[in-house]
């Protein structure tokens, strides 16, 4: 039988590989609860608006690709923000499950509630954003408190998920070596992480907020070099 579920999706990358491990098939989903400065998809921010699939649907598009997906491969659900739909997700993860198939949620940890740990029970790898490092630039920055994505973590962690870090560096809130140093700290607290990736700030997405005519307020900062780049990676 088919599910009453519907996701409302924002687009489809059917062979990404910069989403989770392997060759994925990445699903990004409509709306977002916060309001990241950086972000690179405010296309996805209303809830309003995007296609609606149901779970079957998504795994059975999914299961074309799968020859490519190899060992390591599978689907991630990206944003927006998956944790605003999480019924639809879980069933999603859940058949993907039940096909053998590698499921990745790409998330900003900033929701969690008893439908999310439930879909969390089929997760096989979260990449989590933390943003900042500081309460005081998530705030103003991002639009939560870093305890969020922080109790997030700490959830998973008892759980036992594997977590990849990720932050997206942008000069002057977030290149310096003290930054880094404390994304290094909150990784070594908490096992489930195995990985922390550096993002360069990009301004590719302004041509999207033009065309929505929004105002990208972060086009006043630069994208990073990679000398500094290589510097923070060698931090970790
Ligand atoms: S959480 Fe992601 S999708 Fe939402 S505003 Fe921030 S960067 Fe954009």
């Amino acid at each position: 039988m088919d599910s009453i579920v519907k996701g409302k999706i924002n687009s489809i990358q059917t062979l990404g590989t910069l989403d989770g491990p392997g060759v994925r098939f990445v699903i990004f989903l409509q709306g977002c609860n916060l309001r990241c400065g950086c972000c690179h998809n405010p296309d996805t921010w209303e809830l309003t608006g995007g296609e609606e699939y149901s779970a079957l649907e998504i795994a059975d598009k999914a299961e074309r690709y799968r020859s490519y997906f190899g060992k390591d491969g599978g689907i991630t659900v990206s944003g927006g923000e998956p944790l605003l739909q999480p019924e639809f997700v879980c069933e999603l993860f859940k058949e993907c499950k039940k096909r053998g198939i590698n499921t990745c949620l790409d998330t900003s940890g900033s929701l969690l509630n008893e439908k999310i740990k439930e879909l969390l029970e089929y997760t096989d790898r979260i990449l989590l954003d933390i943003k900042y490092t500081t309460d005081e630039q998530y705030l103003k920055y991002a639009g939560c408190s870093i305890e969020r994505p922080l109790e997030f973590l700490e959830y998973v962690n008892g759980i036992n998920i594997p977590v990849t870090l990720r932050q997206v560096i942008i000069p002057t809130l977030n290149d310096s070596c003290e930054n880094v140093e404390e994304l290094k700290k909150i990784r070594d607290k908490h096992k489930c992480v195995d990985g922390v990736e550096l993002l360069p700030f990009k301004k590719i997405c302004k041509v999207k907020y033009d065309k929505m005519e929004l105002k990208f307020d972060f086009d006043r900062f630069e994208t990073p070099s990679s000398e500094i780049m290589k510097k923070l990676e060698d931090i970790l």
